[in-house]
């Protein structure tokens, strides 16, 4: 018997198990009908696929029709293409903190404004986000509100506040401050106890683009804290600027890095050890790209995603005095040129064997399809960028065993596009239909300026 003759058969055999099992009267189960499935392992596309989703997870994937139970809800993917829920792991949820070029700073402008961006997130296919430091009551109680199912949002991992020295980049009065060790000790047990998915640290002494320079954690101490960390089964990331400071993060145990080499090119030796150690690393390119965008190319936000998700308010003000504001600023066309520098650093890494993973340092949906636009700009292949989109994003969450892939026994986090990203990343933009844990998002209920 050959393999495709004995795939048929257990795809028959498990169809009929799933057939059984989920026949009860609380069966929860949607059917994507011959799609082609773009599962984010990176593997090619599959044509004519057929998904089940049982309740959450991904019950089965066939070539061949599957008869699903009679409550069984049934999409039609005909034409269409099925990808992994896109994540985006570095935000900073706006309502609670603002970014600015000066780091961090916290804003009252309250719940409701996050719950829109957080909308703005699904609307996009976007169904996981890692918040890299923000007020901790804030992120917390959303996170509680998500997991509890109170609250229509992505999967919110959060670090809580940002833990570093005093006066570094990070550093406000919501971040853990941290000088010497033992004594840091009960402030990082304070910050463990609320249940931070990801430890975040900053080891960045700036010093250069337009920014003077603040003290930063020492390699000792740093070390010290990623080792209390990792001993209770959590994981850390740092921002990191150059390619020296991420080399001692990296030896001193880092499990992920925040940000790409940003203030010039990396050695290909640098290179070399990403595709060697497998961190990790958030390529983070619209953060240093919007100020020039909006700047010299504001009709951007008449793009169909930014309608949609941004009040005509909002654009105007973005339009006219933000652009001003970002014209003026000299950090605007530094880091325009480091920009295409940055690229070119996570390109070299990516040739290297390196894990990239998409996020983008802002707070909306629309955003981190930028990231992805910026990315096949520095030269990677969109089939590559798909990946770096989902299941490495769930690498970086330590989360691969349930998200970031459609695979079966997997979590259901899927995004229906009309069009095929793996020819023009474009594409990831023509959303038919998002879904988290096998529920269906309605698009049309969502906070948003597009359905008022
Ligand atoms: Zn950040």
């Amino acid at each position: 018997m050959n393999i495709g003759n004995l795939t048929r058969i257990l795809s028959i055999i498990v169809a009929a198990a799933a057939y059984i099992c989920v026949s009860t009267a609380d069966a929860d189960t949607l059917l994507i009908e011959n799609v082609t499935l773009i599962d984010g392992t990176g593997r090619p596309p599959v044509a004519g696929a057929w998904v089940l989703v049982d309740n959450d997870r991904i019950r089965l994937i066939s070539r061949d029709s599957i008869n699903p139970p009679t409550k069984t809800r049934r999409i039609d993917g005909t034409g269409k293409y099925l990808i992994p829920g896109l994540m985006d792991l570095h935000i900073h949820l706006q309502g609670g903190v603002k970014v600015t070029p000066e780091g961090l700073v916290a804003a009252d402008a309250g719940k409701s404004r996050g719950i829109r961006a957080l909308h703005s997130y699904l609307y996009a296919g976007v169904t996981s986000i890692y918040d890299a430091g923000n007020v901790p009551d804030y992120i917390l109680s959303l996170r509680e509100d998500e997991r509890s199912g109170k609250l229509m949002s992505p999967r919110i991992f959060a670090a809580g506040g940002i833990v570093t020295y005093p006066g570094s980049h990070g550093s406000s009065s919501f971040s853990t401050l941290v000088d010497s060790w033992p004594e840091a000790i009960p402030a990082l047990d304070a910050h463990i106890k609320r249940g931070p998915d990801i430890l975040k640290l900053t080891f960045e002494e700036r010093g250069w683009g337009a920014r003077p320079m603040i003290p930063k954690l020492s390699v000792d101490l740093m070390q010290r804290i990623i080792q209390y960390y990792n001993d209770r089964g959590i994981r850390t990331t740092v921002h990191t600027s150059s390619e020296y400071r991420a080399r001692q993060a990296i030896f001193a145990g880092i499990d992920t890095l925040t940000h790409p080499v940003i203030q010039g090119p990396v050695t290909d030796d640098f290179a070399r050890l990403m595709g060697a150690k497998k961190i990790p690393m958030v390529t983070t390119l619209t953060i240093g790209e919007n100020y020039s965008r909006l700047a010299e190319h504001p009709e951007y936000l008449d793009e169909p995603l930014y309608r949609a998700t941004l009040t005509a308010a909002e654009i105007k003000t973005l339009k006219t005095d933000k652009r001003k504001e970002y014209q003026e600023r000299k950090w605007t066309w530094w880091m325009k040129i480091m920009t295409t520098i940055a690229q070119d650093n996570v390109r070299k890494i990516h040739e290297a064997g390196g894990i990239l993973v998409a996020g983008t340092d802002q707070t909306t949906g629309p955003a981190l399809h930028r990231e992805l636009e910026l990315l096949a700009d520095a030269g990677i292949p969109p089939s590559d960028i798909i990946r770096i989109a989902t299941l490495n994003g769930a690498i970086f969450l330590g989360k691969e065993r349930d998200l970031g892939s459609i695979e079966e026994g997997k979590i259901a986090d899927l995004v229906l596009l009309a069009a095929d990203p793996t020819t023009d990343i474009n594409n990831a933009k023509q959303i038919v239909q998002v879904i988290k844990g096998g529920q269906i998002v309605d698009r049309s209920k969502l906070d948003l300026p597009v359905n008022e």
